[in-house]
């Protein structure tokens, strides 16, 4: 007798199910897709005891007619591919055909359905995947589908159901997950009879994004829109002062399909790179259009994931549109303490480089102070002003920039004084502004050195006598892989025995007794974490270490000059608002919040 026999249509619906239907929620998913590709506007998502008594999804979609419905609950029967061809080139949230029989193999199932134009509905009942009745009825336009006791003929998956506030929570999630999706449909969540949630269509996206992200602010999201070619990249970004310590508040679409992508939460990660402390996560909603052609959204068995052809370039592409609707977000936030925009800023041109040099050396002016005190600004200074007098023979378009970008744009903030000897007070119309000058002094020098790095033009300081440095055989290593990156910021390091260096130069900011620890810094974070792959972050926050050797310390006494020096120096940086851990560099009350304190107003 042979062993191998085939499995009757309502085994294979119920191990079908077990992939489908993990809970009540993944249900309510496979449900509400079809509520949405049925066209729907308004969907009912009902529930008894978490979903594990009743489930009941009505929405006022396009409909069934009778044989449909007939063949809807059959397996492998769809509407929305026909061919091989359309399996890749899919535009509809499902595709399998599998949902209505497995949900109908593992509950008490109930399908009402009306179409438009036909006087009555149509109800068919299946229990355990055995069709019970089947019959005419009146309706409403639009699908009703209930399922009832899920599990009931499955008592070994009935056990792995969670209570009844943990199957709400995956429902409320999964609702909550396609309201921001389709902003401009209605749902509706009801539990034990009483509304649990609510979220009334919307006219526009951002809406919806506030209500779901809990952001009362509008200018605390940043729109996203790019185009690349690869991917049509939209939604929006928080402010990364809004923050979560996991992955919860991504919410990534693509094609229209909420899913879950650990290489999109990178890719968003990077984009926001710079400005979120050590294992904080953003909140964003990213809504990722790519070719049906380039996306196979049949890799995975509750649809929750997909796969690019050009993964790549989808990837860059969300890194880039997330940086720079943040990047854009940063420049309207502190446009307003310039006194004129950079956009505006003419580039150089002989006919009026004479006024803009009036205007630079009188915004340069107070920003000249004493030497030692502050050394990476004066010896930015010195440069820009040997520059200046003594233009280099190549003196191209990119020479000429670097000389003259500021000339347009100075901040336009009255300084108070400093607090703590730590934080720079200031006021602008009316907002006090407090600066963290430690923090702003990392962030400018950070940029310098990144900047420095990529045209390797660091300015430099020799040290008269070279400091010899002697370390563990680990650190040696870890040195010695480091040493043509550090010379490009005017670290020069040179072998000197065995595991035995000497520093010859050095980045001119630093002072020289800094030298040694900042070495071994830097070699012991090599060490922890690997050079190789990741050498582009690790040459980061190897930056980040010597831009925090660097940077003026708390507790420093600074003059006025200095102040502002350090104000004009940071709004001039691409991510002025976070130092390079993601600390805040500058934090602000307004009147409004100060006058609520004082009870003023309420
Ligand atoms: P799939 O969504 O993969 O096609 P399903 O089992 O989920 O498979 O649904 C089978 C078919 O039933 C669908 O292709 C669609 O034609 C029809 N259908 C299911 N739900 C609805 C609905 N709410 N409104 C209209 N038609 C529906
Ligand atoms: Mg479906």
């Amino acid at each position: 007798m042979p062993k191998v026999k085939k499995l009757t249509e309502i085994l294979a619906n119920k191990i079908a199910a077990g992939e489908v239907v993990e809970r009540p929620a993944s249900a309510i998913k496979e449900l509400c897709e079809n509520s949405i590709d049925a066209k729907s506007s308004r969907i009912i998502v009902e529930i008894e005891n978490g979903g594990k008594n009743l489930i009941r999804v009505s929405d006022d979609g396009i409909g069934m007619s009778v044989e449909d419905a007939k063949l809807a609950v059959e397996r492998y029967a769809t509407s929305k591919i026909y061919n091989e061809e359309d399996l890749f080139c899919i535009k509809t949230l499902g595709f399998r055909g599998e949902a209505l029989p497995s949900i109908a193999s593992v509950s008490k199932f109930t399908l009402i359905t009306r179409e438009k134009d036909k006087p009555f509905g149509f109800k068919i009942s299946i229990e355990g995947g055995v069709i019970k009745d089947a019959c005419e009825i009146g309706a409403p336009i639009g699908t009703t589908i209930e399922a009832k006791d899920l599990f009931f003929n499955i008592p070994a998956r009935q056990k792995f159901l969670k209570t009844t506030d943990t199957e709400t929570g995956h429902i409320t999630d999964t609702i909550t997950s396609f309201a921001l999706g389709y902003y401009d449909k209605s749902f509706l969540l009801i539990h034990n009879k009483k509304e649990a949630k609510n979220f009334p269509s919307a006219t526009t996206q951002i809406e919806r994004v506030k209500d779901i992200l809990k952001i009362a602010n509008s200018e605390d999201l940043y729109q996203i829109k790019a185009d690349a070619p690869d991917a049509f990249v939209t939604g929006w970004t928080a402010s990364p002062d809004y923050y979560k310590t996991g992955s919860k508040g991504i919410y990534i679409f693509v094609n229209g399909r909420f899913i879950k992508d650990r290489k999109i939460n990178y890719a968003i990660f990077q984009g926001y790179k710079g400005r979120l402390m050590k294992g904080n996560f953003p909140i964003a909603v990213i809504f990722i259009k790519v070719p049906f052609q380039q996306v196979d959204v049949n890799v995975h068995p509750a649809k929750q994931e997909v796969k690019f052809l050009r993964e790549k370039q989808v990837m860059s592409a969300i890194s880039e549109a997330v940086n720079s609707a943040l990047k854009a977000g940063e420049k309207i936030l502190i446009s307003k303490y310039q006194n004129i925009n950079t956009d505006q800023a003419p580039t150089i041109a002989p006919s009026f480089e004479k006024k803009t040099e009036q205007k630079y050396q009188n915004a340069r002016r107070p920003f000249v102070y004493s030497a030692n005190d502050y050394a990476a600004e004066d010896i930015d200074y010195v440069n820009r002003q040997n520059e200046l007098s003594e233009p280099p023979a190549y003196y191209g378009k990119t020479a000429q920039k670097n000389i003259m970008p500021d000339t347009e744009k100075h901040p336009d903030i009255k300084v108070i004084g400093q607090f703590l000897k730590t934080y720079i007070i200031c006021e602008k119309d009316n907002e006090i502004i407090l600066i963290d000058q430690h923090a702003a002094h990392e962030r400018i020098l950070f940029e310098k050195l990144k900047n420095k790095e990529k045209t390797s033009a660091t300015a430099s300081q020799r040290l008269l006598i070279p400091e010899v440095l002697e370390t563990g055989f680990a650190e040696a290593e870890a040195i010695k892989s480091l040493m043509p990156d550090m010379l490009k910021i005017g670290l020069e390091i040179e072998p000197f025995g065995k595991n035995t260096f000497a520093v010859k130069a050095i980045p001119a900011f630093l002072s020289e007794k800094q030298t040694a620890p900042i070495i071994l810094d830097v070699a012991e974070q090599l060490i922890e974490k690997g050079g190789g792959k990741q050498i582009e972050n690790v040459l980061d926050s190897t930056l980040i270490l010597i831009a925090c050797h660097g940077a003026i310390r708390a507790n420093k006494e600074l003059s006025e000059t200095e102040m502002k020096a350090i104000i004009f120096e940071l709004f001039k940086c691409e991510i002025p608002l976070k130092c390079p851990h993601g600390r805040p560099t500058l934090i602000k009350m307004t009147q409004k919040e100060i006058e609520k304190l004082f009870k003023r107003i309420n």
